[in-house]
């Protein structure tokens, strides 16, 4: 379980990375603008953050020069729509760990997220299980591989989340709503 601070101020978008974090065991803050933002991450409450570029009162990128040079070394994922080249190096110049491009899906934040705290926790896993296993079929996070008794399975990405959903919550009945936003994304339409 890890404390992620969210910063982004489109509340659609927020309240989805907050319910999906939540779903994974994690503790998600959201707050809603640059100054709010650098606050909350100078207060060394958390373990990673989830910075948006266009945000009210400051932009991402300059909460993130700021946290960086007072010294702050929380790992951050950038969130943005602007999806350009320049951006991408803008932002890791200036300090973040990861980039995610607007729109995404929450699988694919939550990749990101895993492999930042893994980094963090210098492959100590103690957040995260590297390995489900149900029922004899193994799920290899690291690797993304199968292995049933009758040997290894090729799976899609999309199937593996799915699968990785199915693994992380053993005889529950998941909806499809809840299928739908974790794994295709807030914009399944
Ligand atoms: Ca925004």
């Amino acid at each position: 379980m890890a404390q992620i601070l969210i910063v982004e101020d489109e509340a659609r978008i927020a309240s989805f990375i907050a319910k999906g974090l939540r779903a994974e065991g994690h503790q998600p803050q959201v707050v809603s603008d640059g100054p709010s933002g650098l606050d909350e991450a100078l207060s060394g409450h958390y373990d990673l953050m989830v910075l948006d570029i266009g945000l009210p009162g400051m932009d991402g990128f300059e909460v993130l020069d700021q946290l960086r040079s007072q010294g702050s070394r929380i790992p951050v994922i950038i969130l943005t729509a602007r999806d350009s080249v320049s951006d991408t190096v803008t932002g890791l110049d200036s300090g973040a760990d990861d980039y995610m491009a607007k729109p995404f899906r929450f699988a694919e934040l939550m990749a990101r997220i895993r492999l930042r705290l893994r980094t963090v926790s210098s492959g100590g896993g103690a957040s995260f299980e590297d390995e489900l296993v149900v029922q004899g079929i193994r799920l290899d996070r690291r690797t993304r591989r199968v292995t049933t008794p009758r040997g290894e399975e090729e799976l899609s990405a999309r199937e593996f989340t799915l699968a990785e959903m199915f693994f992380l919550t053993p005889g529950q009945v998941l909806t499809r709503e809840q299928l739908l936003s974790r794994v295709w994304g807030y914009d399944f339409d």
